[in-house]
Formats: structure tokens, C-alpha cells, sequence
């Protein structure tokens, strides 16, 4: 491992790109090329955090000091099998590439989670999905290294995804593999479009944000108008009854659009989107009585 280790460039003071567009940087970052280099990342943070497309992600402004791994070229293969539906991606892959690709070969099940932008290792760890689907509803497979740099491949079986979570945040994932069905491609190209032309109607798609900054919590009792004791509802719709839409902190937004969109504009800080999250959880709790959980993931210093 240390022949490797010696090999991995280390880029310090490394932007860390997210859809956001601010927050502050990592103190180490590197790009394996292979698992080899992967696993030799263990040798220099035993805990790394993996980036990927940075479209769920919140680095506080003061910076991350743990090492940060993007995944090289390698990481970003797919192959398509038209005739037996059976689709295999590397985690750097890009989600929505991939969707477009297997539209093309005429299989269908994977374009329910078009308009998440994503790299199929992120939209794995967090089961990324909506209304329309589940990335868990066509993966058959999971292939990642373990905190020992072990190999492993997980059944779908094995995994325990459910709402917005799959349990492997602990593992580094290298790839995926997808069980598809043929289709028309017209028709499933047909369902792409409509499925983005009802997203952009009801998200904020053109603004900077990282999609939801909540959960949608299961309510602790009943709230008249909104659902049951035990129901899942939407934390957009709590804080938007609350009154939050329209809420700023300096250039953050809550989202006219959609209530748990966080929307940034030039010169917001990392900071400002933190004090506005902690905002509409106050109204919330204030309110209803509902504690929100952050679905964004926010990296920063451990020490
Ligand atoms: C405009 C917009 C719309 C969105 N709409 C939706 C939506 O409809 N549904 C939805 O679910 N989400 C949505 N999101 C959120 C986001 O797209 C998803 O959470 C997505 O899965 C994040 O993937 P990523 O590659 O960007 O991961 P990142 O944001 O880079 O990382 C997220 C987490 O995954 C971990 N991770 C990433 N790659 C790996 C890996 N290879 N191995 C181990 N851990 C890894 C990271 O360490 C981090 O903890 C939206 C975001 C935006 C900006």
C-alpha cells in the first residue's frame, strides 16, 4: 500500500466545487485513479470523505481537514447491455448521463430519478429519488471498498435502503450495477421530458441550491390540514405553512418555489445558509411541534 500511497498526488488547499458555489475548501484532496489508490487513501485519513457531484453537500466556510477523495476517470465507466437490461456504472459516473444512455438503448426504469443531479455513488449512499422513484428500485448491486480497503459486493438484499438512506455511508462505493427493462425508447424519453417539465414547475431548478436542505419528517401527532400521527410529509409544506417562504439571511433564500430549497446568491457564505436552516427549523418546531433533520450533508472541521 505505501508504493501507492506515495503515488496519490495530494492537491492542498483544494476548492471543494458544490452546487451551492460556497463554502470553504479541503485541507487535502486527492483523485485515485484506481481501487489501489483508493484504498491507499485509508493510509493518509481512515475516515475519508467522498465527493461527489457536491449536489448534496455544504462545506462550513472555515474548511474540511478531513482528506477529501474525488474519483479519477476510471471511476466514471458504464456499459449498457441493451439485450438483457443489464447496466453497470462506475460511482464517479454522472447519473443523469447514464439515464440519457440507457433511454437511448431503449431500457427503462432508471429515467424516475432524471432531474437529480448526481454521481451514482452519491445518489446511492442517499437512495436519491422523489416521487417519482427510487435509484434502490432497479439496483440489483453494489461494489465498494470497506474501511479496510477490502473489497466487497453487496446484494440488493444486504442493503437496508429506505427513505433517502441506504446504510452505506461508512463504505467508500466504486460502482453499481442496475437490472433494467426494454422499452420504447420514444415513450421512455417521453416520460423523461415529463417528468422534468413537472420538476421545474414545482422546484427551483435554475438557482443554486442543494435540492432539499430537510427530510421530509414522519409527524410525532396529528397536524389538522397537513396529516396524521405517523405520516410522512413534506418539511417544504410545514415551513411554507409556517410562514418561512421568502425568509433571508443576507443572499440565502427560503425558495418561493419550493419551501425546502435553500436558494444562494453572490456573495452568500456557507455560514448564512446555516443560520437560515437553523431559521426554518426554529419556525418549524415553533409552529407545529416538528423537528427537522438536515438531508444535506455538511462537512467541516473535526477539531
Ligand atoms: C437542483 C437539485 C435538485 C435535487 N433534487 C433531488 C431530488 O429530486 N431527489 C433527491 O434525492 N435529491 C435531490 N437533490 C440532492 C442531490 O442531487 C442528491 O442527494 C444526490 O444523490 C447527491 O449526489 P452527489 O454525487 O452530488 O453526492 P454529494 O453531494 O457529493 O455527496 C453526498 C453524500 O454522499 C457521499 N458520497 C458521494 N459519493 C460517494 C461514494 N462513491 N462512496 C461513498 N459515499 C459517497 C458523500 O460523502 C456525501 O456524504 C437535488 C439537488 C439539487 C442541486
Amino acid at each position: 500500500m505505501s508504493r501507492v500511497l506515495d503515488q496519490l498526488a495530494i492537491e492542498r488547499d483544494a476548492p471543494i466545487p458544490t452546487w451551492f458555489r460556497v463554502g470553504g475548501r479541503a485541507d487535502r484532496l486527492v483523485t485515485p485513479r484506481d481501487e489501489a489508490e483508493l484504498a491507499s487513501c485509508l493510509g493518509l485519513d481512515p475516515e475519508p470523505s467522498i465527493l461527489g457531484d457536491g449536489a448534496n453537500l455544504l462545506v462550513a466556510d472555515e474548511g474540511t481537514d478531513r482528506l477529501v477523495v474525488k474519483l479519477g476517470e476510471t471511476f466514471r465507466e458504464m456499459t449498457i447491455d441493451a439485450d438483457t437490461g443489464r447496466v453497470t456504472a462506475g460511482a464517479g459516473a454522472d447519473l443523469s448521463k447514464l439515464i440519457h444512455a440507457t433511454v437511448r438503448a431503449g431500457l427503462s426504469g432508471l429515467e424516475t430519478v432524471i432531474g437529480v443531479p448526481a454521481t451514482i455513488g452519491g445518489a446511492v449512499v442517499m437512495n436519491a429519488g422523489g416521487a417519482f422513484g427510487a435509484i434502490s428500485d432497479t439496483l440489483t448491486r453494489v461494489h465498494a471498498l470497506d474501511r479496510s480497503g477490502e473489497r466487497i459486493t453487496l446484494e440488493r438484499s444486504e442493503i437496508g435502503f429506505g427513505y433517502r438512506q441506504s446504510g452505506l455511508n461508512h463504505l467508500m462505493i466504486t460502482g453499481a450495477e442496475f437490472q433494467l427493462e426494454p422499452s420504447d425508447p420514444v415513450k421512455a424519453r417521453d416520460r423523461l421530458k415529463d417528468i422534468m417539465r413537472r420538476k421545474s414547475t414545482t422546484q427551483p431548478l435554475k438557482e443554486r441550491t442543494c435540492g432539499c436542505a430537510f427530510r421530509n419528517p414522519t409527524l410525532p401527532h396529528e397536524l389538522p390540514g397537513i396529516g396524521a400521527a405517523g405520516e410522512r410529509v413534506g418539511a417544504g409544506l410545514l415551513i411554507d405553512r409556517a410562514g418561512g417562504k421568502g425568509t433571508t439571511v443576507s443572499a440565502c433564500r427560503v425558495s418561493d418555489v419550493h419551501a425546502n430549497f435553500i436558494e444562494t446568491g453572490d456573495g452568500a457564505t456557507a455560514s448564512d445558509i446555516l443560520r437560515l436552516i437553523d431559521a426554518s427549523r426554529a419556525l418549524v418546531l415553533d409552529r407545529f411541534g416538528v423537528t427537522l433533520e438536515t438531508e444535506v450533508v455538511v462537512w467541516s472541521r473535526s477539531r
